[in-house]
């Protein structure tokens, strides 16, 4: 992240609970216009970049109302400071600071246009304990009360109760459709359909907050993922998948992973299966995933070992109950998008695509929703079993 301007503030406490999750995936509308998804109390919003001096930018007004900030002309209200812009300008006043953008704020008509960047740079280095950033997404944070505060003080409010963060983590995207099956269905596609699914039920729950890695058709590096996660200070990380057989057709079922050495070959050859979407990614990614540092994090994920075994344990009970495919069982390999996750973290192959009645299955919405609806419930089960102890951890970290 490039920083043009001066920045004292200390990073976020430990006591913070993300209760909003903002989502701004710069991605290319119908039109061609660059979008901004905007995600806050489970509210979709999307807001349009213009490009016509050359960079994005969105109108103050509306950027107000997605971060859910007062607003007043050419100025916006940041937790009490104000920040205040010049057309034409690229110096912004902040109280007696002045803070620099690479570029200027500038008026169309009525509205006073902002950079992008103002949103997804300056807000997260200056108001940190409220905003992070990574790979195309702003994320709310709200500095409140720690999550145990209630249970220990006074009575709960109801802004006050315990909410969870959910991470889940859509396979592949973009320039990578994962595995394919016979009828050509995408395990990109079942990921994403599954993912959003499961994000609409964790969302009814009503003390579940959900961040999806991906929530569009987009490649998103092995190594963003658990980083995406770990911003969002996630209790819980589940990477969502197809499995494929390339010579064996009939094979069909499905199967949960949590991170540690391959104990099978076949546990190892879905592993390097999955981590060959690394071919995708270019730059930096192929780079991180050397093998001393996947070694290095694996120690982050090993401190939720158990935990993460445990979840896996409930993922395949409740997926057995709910789908008549086979039950493949818990494993364990090494996969690269769970390295570093600081949380219990899952991988789960919902079937194998490249088995033709699965593939007919895996496509179908209602299938994608009884499989979703099966992790939610093992999802609700395993806060409700070992949230306690999670929150401990939560507190420790
Ligand atoms: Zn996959």
């Amino acid at each position: 992240m490039r920083r043009t301007w001066r920045s004292s503030v200390p990073g976020r406490g430990a006591s913070g609970v993300l209760t909003a999750v903002v989502t701004f995936a710069v991605s290319v509308g119908a039109a061609g216009a660059p979008t901004l998804v905007v995600i806050r109390d489970g509210v979709e919003r999307v807001l349009t970049a213009e490009s016509v001096r050359g960079f994005p930018a969105v109108g103050l007004r509306e950027l107000a109302g997605a971060l859910g900030y007062a607003w007043n002309g050419e100025a916006i209200e940041v937790d009490s400071r104000r920040v205040e812009f010049v057309p034409g300008s690229p110096f912004v006043h902040v109280g007696r600071e002045v803070h620099q953008l690479a570029s200027p704020p500038y008026r169309s008509g009525d509205a006073l246009m902002l950079p992008v960047q103002w949103a997804t740079e300056w807000l997260p280095a200056n108001v940190p304990h409220r905003w992070r950033y990574a790979d195309a997404r702003l994320i709310a944070v709200e500095s409140a009360p720690s999550r145990t505060a209630s249970s220990a003080g006074p009575p709960a409010t109801p802004g006050r109760r315990s909410r969870w963060v959910v991470v889940i983590d859509p396979g592949h995207g973009g320039v990578d459709p994962g595995s394919i099956g016979p009828r050509g269905t995408r395990e990109k596609d079942v990921a994403l359909g599954i993912a959003r699914e499961l994000a609409a039920a964790l969302r009814n729950n009503g003390s579940i907050d959900v961040v999806l890695t991906r929530n569009t058709d987009t490649l998103i590096a092995l190594a963003d993922r658990p980083r995406i996660a770990n911003l969002a200070n996630g209790d819980l990380f589940i990477s969502i998948h197809a499995n494929a057989h390339k010579h064996r057709r009939s094979v069909s079922g499905f199967e949960t992973y949590f991170l540690a050495v391959a104990q099978t070959e076949d546990a190892a050859r879905v592993a390097q299966m999955e981590n060959a979407a690394a071919r995708y990614e270019t730059g930096k990614s192929a780079k991180e995933l050397d093998p001393i540092t996947f070694m290095l994090r694996d120690l982050v994920q090993n401190a939720y070992l158990i935990e993460s075994l445990r979840w896996a344990e409930l993922v395949q009970g409740t997926l057995g109950g709910n789908l008549d495919a086979p039950n493949r069982g818990v494993k364990q390999a090494g996969f690269y998008v769970l390295v570093g996750t600081n949380m219990p973290a899952v991988l789960v192959e919902v079937g194998y695509i490249t088995n033709a009645q699965e593939e007919m299955l895996l496509r179908s919405q209602a299938y994608q929703r009884r499989v979703a609806r099966a992790l939610g419930h093992s999802i609700e089960r395993y806060l409700a079993i070992y949230g306690d102890r999670l929150r401990y951890a939560g507190e420790a970290r």
